[in-house]
């Protein structure tokens, strides 16, 4: 009987560090998070021939200092649990083009063609999309020219830059009580701009803040201009009960107003729901045959990293049978 060439040869494993755009990969993993590094751990161990595309390692783990529901660990440095997922990957050996972005993926009769930012075509018989999810903006003036300059999206990196200082941060959930208390932490004067009428934070996070010294909670208002040359000199809010506006003198804006999902490169090809996140079923697949999605990404509710990373085992797995029932049955 005559296979076509999905091999389950471990001489695969031993390959050239970057991926090779002649070669028609079983599987391409778009993405670095602990979806994507799940998939591929899943996927090395069942012997695919497989690269992984990123931008970078680690994902949104890297944007965090602490995480304290992985399981088996009470609590765990972000960047240590980052590092061993990472170190986890590398010992397979795959293919990783790091540094890479996506910029579209087509179906062609056989197989994706997935192009790069970096002007590179790679081919592959089944893709896994885990692309995750990326900060929000506001979309005011200011916003985009001080970024960097005293407007950020992260605490974990920024926040020691703020020391002493005054910093508004727009949001009203856990992400923006979190960036407070980093920002606390670090003696910063806080002031927190919730557009929706009343704080979505948990309860104790609330209490927390509303007991602490430095932090004014202005509920119901807008953050619609940020104010400065060089860096962030201040901040206008609107108040949305009687529509008057202020301007607020401070050194900083973080801003945690929720995630976008990253589909840009498969917008077209497969089909996202009203968030324009990737729709999949209890298996990972999506609305395209042979294209599997994992993790933030997804229609998959509760995003969260041990979800991610079963997602990611799934959507390997997934794959695998998808192949062996394709081409070896
Ligand atoms: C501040 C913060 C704190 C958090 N704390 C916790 C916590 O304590 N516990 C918990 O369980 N979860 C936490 N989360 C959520 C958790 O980090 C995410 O649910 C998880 O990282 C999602 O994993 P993912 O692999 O789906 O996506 P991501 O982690 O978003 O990874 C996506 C990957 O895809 C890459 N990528 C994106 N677009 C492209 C492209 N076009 N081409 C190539 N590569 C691309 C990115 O660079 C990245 O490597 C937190 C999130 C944040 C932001």
């Amino acid at each position: 009987m005559d296979f076509p060439d999905f091999s389950l040869d471990t001489s695969l494993l031993e390959k050239a560090k970057e991926p090779e755009p002649e070669v028609i990969y079983d599987l391409l993993i778009v993405g670095g998070g602990p979806a994507a590094m799940s998939a591929a751990v899943y996927a090395a161990r069942k012997m695919m021939n497989l690269a992984i595309i990123t931008k970078d390692f680690g994902g949104q783990i890297r944007e965090t200092s602490e995480v304290e529901n992985w399981l088996g660990f009470q609590s765990i440095n972000a960047k240590d649990l980052a590092d061993s997922f990472e170190e986890h990957v590398k010992g397979f050996d795959i293919p990783v083009s790091l540094g890479a972005s996506i910029t579209e993926v087509k179906r062609e009769v056989h197989a994706f063609k997935v192009l790069t930012d970096d002007s590179k075509i790679y081919s592959s018989r089944t893709l896994i999309i885990a692309t995750g999810k990326r900060h929000r903006p506001l979309n005011v003036p200011g916003e985009k020219e001080l970024v960097g300059r005293g407007v950020a999206y992260c605490a974990t990196c920024d926040a020691p830059f703020f020391k002493g200082k005054k910093v508004v941060v727009a949001g009203g959930g856990n992400s923006a009580f979190t960036t407070a208390v980093d920002l606390l932490k670090v003696g910063a004067e806080v002031i927190l701009v919730n557009f929706i009428k009343g704080w979505q934070a948990d309860e104790s996070l609330q209490e927390r803040m509303k007991q602490t010294d430095n932090v004014n909670l202005l509920d119901y208002h807008q953050v619609v201009k940020i104010e400065g040359k060089d860096s962030v000199t201040g901040v206008v809010v609107k108040n949305r009960e009687n529509e008057k506006e202020e301007k607020i003198d401070a050194n900083g804006v973080f801003i945690e107003i929720g995630l976008l999902p990253n589909n840009e490169p498969i917008k077209n090809l497969v089909e996202l729901n009203e968030q324009g996140e990737v729709i999949v079923d209890c298996s990972c697949k999506t609305s395209v045959e042979g294209l599997f999605g994992a993790g933030d990404v997804t229609t998959v509710p509760h995003k969260q990293i041990v979800i991610s990373a079963g997602e990611g085992a799934k959507a390997a797995l997934s794959a695998y049978n998808y192949l062996i029932n394709k081409f070896l049955i």
